[in-house]
This record gives C-alpha cells, structure tokens and sequence, in this order.
C-alpha cells in the first residue's frame, strides 16, 4: 500500500493563503453576487460569482492539491459535476460504466443523456478486460466508481486508465467513496477524478457539493467553459464549509479506517449474517487490486443477513439507536441504509438483483464514535 506520510500537512494548508486585504488565516466567505470595476473591464480579476468567487477558487486549489492534480473545479452537488464531464460528449459518442455504480449517476446517464443519443455500455469494470472488450471507435469516456456502491467492488485504475490512453478516451474515476485520503486515481493514470464532497471531503452531513480535478490545462478550460456556461457553481458558505472539513479529513479517515477493520471483522464473525462485502478481506475478489492503490480501506460496507428478506433487513435498519436510518455517507456520525428501497431504488429490480444487490442487503457508513458503541449497537439490532 502507498504510504500516506505528510497528508494531513498537505489537507490543513491545501488552499489555504491568507486574505490580502486583512490577513484573515480562514479564507472569507465571499458572499456576494458580483465585483466592483474601477473603468470598464478594469477589475481585480473578479467580475461575476458564477465565473470567479475568491472562495470557491480557494476551495478549487484545495481539490487540486489533495488529489495531487493540477486543476480543481467545484460543482454545486456531486451529480453536476459528472453532468459537467458528460457534457464534453456529442450525440454518437459512447461511453463505458461501471454495472453497479451510484444509483444518481446511472439515473442521470440512462434517463437524461441517453435520448440525447449517447449509447452507454455497462461492463464489470472490475475485469479490465470486459472494458477492453467494449471499446469501439465511438468510446470517448470510461466512467468508473471504486470502491463501488454498495457491493464495494474494485476497479484497477491504472489498468482501465491503460486501455483509456490506447484508444484515446477520457477515464474519470468517482472517487467518492475511498477519499483522497486512500486512494488518488491521477497518480494511476486516470484523466478525471470525481468526488460528491457532500460526503467525506466535507465530513460532516451538512453540504451538498461536487467537484473534479485533472491535470490537462485544455480539458480544464472546457470543463471551466461548461462550469460557468451551465451554472451549476456552489455557493460560498459551502466551499467555506468543504474547505474546513478538507482539514480534518486526514483524522477523520484515520478513525473510519479503524472501526471499519473492527465492524467488518464482527460483522464476519457473527452468526446471523451471510456475507460481508468489504474490501479489506483478504479473500475480497480483488484485495490484491484494493491492496495496491488504496492506503487503507476505510469505513463503508454492506452485508445481508441468513435471512436475505426485506422483512428481516427493515428490522435492523429500524432497530438502529446510533446508525440513523439515511442515505448519504461520509459523515462523523454512523448511517444505516437499505439501498434496495433507497439510493439503488432507480435501478430496476431486475438488474439490481442481476449485480448482487439483493433486496436484503444493508450498507453502512461506519462513523467515528466510539467503536464499541457501534458494535454494541449493530449487536441489538441485529438481535
Ligand atoms: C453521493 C454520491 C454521488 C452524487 O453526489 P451528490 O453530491 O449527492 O450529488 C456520486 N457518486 C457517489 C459514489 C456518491 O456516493
């Protein structure tokens, strides 16, 4: 596993440059529609806020340097930023995704960008092989998820990254899930890297706001043209926010790394349950994969019960005091959910059922209480 030496230096100071006009240490919250000019198109370098806030642009170097890239866009939710990805695509072109990715983004590809005549191939992307195999001349874009969600799955970035580079496609991986702080997908060849900041870059269940980072200058200028042009920008007060939750983020991980090792193992342990979905087994179908690019594996997994009903799951997932019964992840605090019903209800029963995500099957976001609260917890629900 690479080493994760000096990173929380790296996320207290990404961005970070005293304000000019006051020496303020935390970067302002810029709340304000537009900037004054001294004569016409004589200005500071700031005209209007949906194409430069001060704040968002601190934000923005944030993402760039905890994914070790050169550019850093921020979205006003995670799903526009891959809106803004997918809008670099014309009617014809193809793109590759992962099976059994984030219910939104598959929701957004077949139900928005598939009668603008875009054709989307669904491969197990964890096989870099069946994403050979997809590629025809048409393939602009690869878009994998890894760790994927729920069933935690691993794609090999720098093998999908390989295949991208022969044929000339962009390859952008949903890093959402793993955070910079295990795994940076730039450093393995990927084009794009994607967060939903809502969850671990902001940490703390109280924002909505996405973001990409890449290294080419001309794709960002495209993806900035299409930032600005489209709107979709957050506001101040949430990069504020984000920005401050990117400080902690190192410590917070460190402590979902841990009660995740710990949960995963009771969980395994436990009579009750059938199966573990966790990367951080050995015998993980891809542990090897998972081994290689993450720095640790954090604190998201799933499991189904002996019992793989809707009746047996919808007993935990009420029974929980601690976990809260929500969608979302990433956050301090410990969330329980049911993906069947909740965020994978999009996806049709069938080709959810197809992928492995049963109706039974519960995902948590393991949080950073106190670990023995939270197995204590799982202990009664599960009964
Ligand atoms: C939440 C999530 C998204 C979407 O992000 P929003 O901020 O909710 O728009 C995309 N991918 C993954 C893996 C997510 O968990």
């Amino acid at each position: 596993m690479s080493n994760n030496k000096n990173l929380g230096t790296k996320y207290i100071h990404a961005g970070a440059h005293p304000d000019p006009s006051t020496g303020a240490i935390m970067t302002p919250i810029f709340q304000t529609s537009t900037f004054v000019q001294s004569a016409p198109g004589v200005h500071q370098g700031y005209e209007y806020a949906r194409s430069q806030n001060p704040t968002r642009f601190a934000l923005e170097e944030a993402f760039a340097v905890i994914e070790n890239g050169k550019y850093g866009l921020a979205f006003a939710s995670g799903v526009a930023a891959t809106d803004a990805v997918m809008r670099l695509l014309v009617p014809g072109d193809e793109v590759i995704a992962a099976h059994d990715m984030y219910g939104g983004t598959y929701r957004l590809f077949s139900k928005v960008y598939e009668k603008m005549n875009i054709t989307f191939r669904y491969v197990d992307t964890s096989n870099a092989e069946h994403v050979a195999n997809a590629i025809t001349p048409k393939t602009k874009l690869i878009w994998i998820e890894t760790p994927t969600n729920p069933l935690m799955n691993i794609t090999d970035i720098a093998a999908v990254a390989a295949i991208g580079k022969m044929h000339n496609c962009i390859v952008c991986v949903d890093n959402t899930f793993a955070s910079p702080y295990l795994q940076n997908p730039l450093d393995d060849g990927a084009t794009i890297v994607m967060h939903s900041a809502t969850k671990y870059l902001g940490g703390h269940s109280d924002v909505i706001q996405g973001c990409l980072v890449m290294n080419d200058s001309e794709l960002r200028d495209q993806l900035y043209f299409i930032q600005k042009s489209t709107g979709a920008v957050p506001g101040p007060q949430d990069c504020f926010l984000v920005l401050r939750g990117i400080k902690t983020l190192h410590v917070r991980m460190q402590r979902h790394c841990e009660n995740g090792i710990k949960v995963a193992a009771y969980l395994r342990q436990h009579p009750k349950v059938s199966k573990v979905y966790w990367c951080g087994f050995e015998d993980h179908p891809n542990h090897a994969v998972a081994k290689k690019q993450m720095r640790g594996f954090g604190g998201m997994m799933s499991f189904t019960l002996k019992d793989d009903s809707i009746e047996a799951a919808t007993k935990v997932l009420s029974s929980t005091k601690i976990f809260s019964l929500a969608e979302s992840l990433g956050g301090v605090e410990s969330l329980i959910n049911h993906p069947a019903s909740m965020t994978h209800a999009s996806i049709p029963r069938d080709i959810r059922i197809a992928n492995g995500l049963t109706d039974g099957l519960i995902r948590l976001s393991v949080g950073i209480e106190d670990v023995d609260d939270i197995i204590a917890d799982l202990a009664q629900a599960i009964g």
